[in-house]
């Protein structure tokens, strides 16, 4: 170390670095990209994430010894881990289905049946590395980054940055509980977990190559949340030969003494755990009914065509006011997820396009006090026609675990028609699911034709 930090002083210490220190030049750096959210903000994310998962999945608890092994694991995978110290914590999922996933912040949840997969401690350890390495480089709040991005004008991305990127995020919908879109992961963000996993293994004494064998092995079924980015095992094995030759741990004594009584837990399926979910909370529509499927059909009314998914229902004919929705997203003639299609009359025949959606507004906060517009409406064009796009948000029909109100956001998108009349389209989703629908909902206005 130089005495004093003159520039020539650090200019050595820099050179010196970069020649004797070739070990650190062949650690894969961790990568980082635009994000909104803080580090503050990704921790709290994540603790309020964390706090609705053991609601939604069967969590082990702590005080059981598969529990223990596991955040021993863990905690000492996490202590090699580069860039920020995030406050990890570990959790087991009795779950058969071979799956794990990180939030925002630290809190990894693996399932049993990985656990059970595994041959050994290293490929156990595999997989919690690529954990540790999705949270290292905040695969998640960069994906929501980049949907807010997308979703927000950028004069107010910079006012954004004054306030709370998460309050804009739960406001926008977004989250990062079970299921959410931002947890699954892109082909990129994978590969990058695989090469920092690989270093965080070898760091802790595993063989990294244990990790590329079980994902690849496993790959067929191997984590929905992790998509396979193709050829793990070479680039994997690349990685680990720019690391000096090392000797790895072998099996512990801890995995053989757990082994036989893993073998003999039954965790359950991920339909049983859909059963046990509905049992708990009857009023939660299972998200994986609702998925949208990707291909179209088209819907003709006598005012307009619209393409929806083919999974969803029309209920309506091309005369009256129609809703297109997945089968379970209406209930007690409640729409919980889907699009309501109407005209109105404004009473004033020569309204313009702006006056006629506030009419329509002010007559359908009547019916619904608790409706509240959210933001400014903005003026938008479907397919060359002018129209306003208005979010509202209000009280959805769909009750939380505890059976208290939850919030649903109401898409409004009008039109003029030729008569004068207001064309009018409603989305509607629950507030928690408003980002995943979203893409939907615009695939299904673009697809509008006014006849
Ligand atoms: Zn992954």
């Amino acid at each position: 170390m130089p005495r004093s930090l003159s520039t020539r002083g650090l200019s050595i210490l820099l050179t010196s670095c970069l020649v004797i220190s070739p070990l650190l030049e062949a650690r894969v750096r961790p990568s980082s990209g635009f994000n909104l959210f803080s580090a503050g903000e990704e921790v709290q994310a994540g603790k309020e994430a964390s706090a609705g998962v053991g609601k939604q999945l069967p969590l082990l608890p702590d005080s059981e010894p598969i529990t223990q092994y596991v955040q021993r694991i863990g905690a000492d995978l996490a202590a090699h881990a580069p860039g920020e110290k995030w406050p990890y914590n570990f959790h087991v999922v009795n779950q058969k289905e071979i799956n794990a996933f990180a939030l925002p912040g630290g809190a990894i949840f693996v399932n049993l049946g990985t656990i059970q997969a595994a041959d050994n401690e290293a490929e156990l350890a595999g997989v919690m590395a690529h954990e540790i390495s999705h949270v290292v480089q905040r695969h998640g709040t960069r994906a929501a980054s980049k949907q807010m991005a997308a979703q927000l004008p950028l004069a107010l991305i910079g006012g954004l940055l004054g306030t709370s990127a998460l309050a804009q995020a739960a406001q926008m919908g977004i989250s990062f509980g079970v299921g959410s879109y931002f947890l699954k992961n892109s082909r990129q963000a994978e590969k990058e977990a695989d090469l920092l996993g690989a270093d965080i293994m070898y760091d802790t004494g595993y063989d990294p190559h244990a990790m590329a064998q079980f994902f690849g092995s496993r790959a067929p079924q191997f984590f929905s949340d992790h998509p396979d980015p193709g050829n793990r095992v070479v680039y994997v094995s690349a990685e680990v030969r720019t690391l000096p030759a090392k000797k790895y741990r072998g099996t512990s004594a801890e995995f053989l003494a757990v082994k036989p009584q893993l073998n003999g837990m039954k965790p359950m399926t991920a339909e049983q755990i859909a059963a046990w979910q509905k049992e708990k909370q009857p009023n939660v529509i299972a998200s994986s009914t609702t998925a949208p499927s990707p291909s179209l059909n088209t819907f003709k009314h006598s005012d307009y065509q619209i393409a929806y998914p083919d999974n969803w229902q029309v209920f309506g004919d091309k005369n009256s006011t129609v809703t297109i929705a997945p089968p379970n997203g209406v209930s007690q003639n409640a729409v919980a997820y889907g699009a309501m299609i109407s005209s109105y009359q404004p009473e004033e025949s020569k309204a313009t396009l702006d006056q006629a959606t506030h009419a329509l507004i002010a007559s359908l906060r009547q019916s619904n006090a608790d409706l509240k517009q959210i933001g400014n409406d903005e003026n938008i064009r479907v397919n060359g026609v002018a129209g306003k796009s208005v979010d509202l948000i209000g009280p959805s029909p769909i009750k939380d675990q505890n059976g208290k109100a939850t919030q649903e956001r109401d898409w409004l998108v009008t039109m003029k028609q030729a008569d004068g009349n207001l064309l009018y389209f409603i989305f509607i989703s629950p507030d928690k699911d408003f980002g995943k629908l979203r893409p939907v909902f615009e695939q299904m206005l673009k697809s509008v034709r006014l006849r």
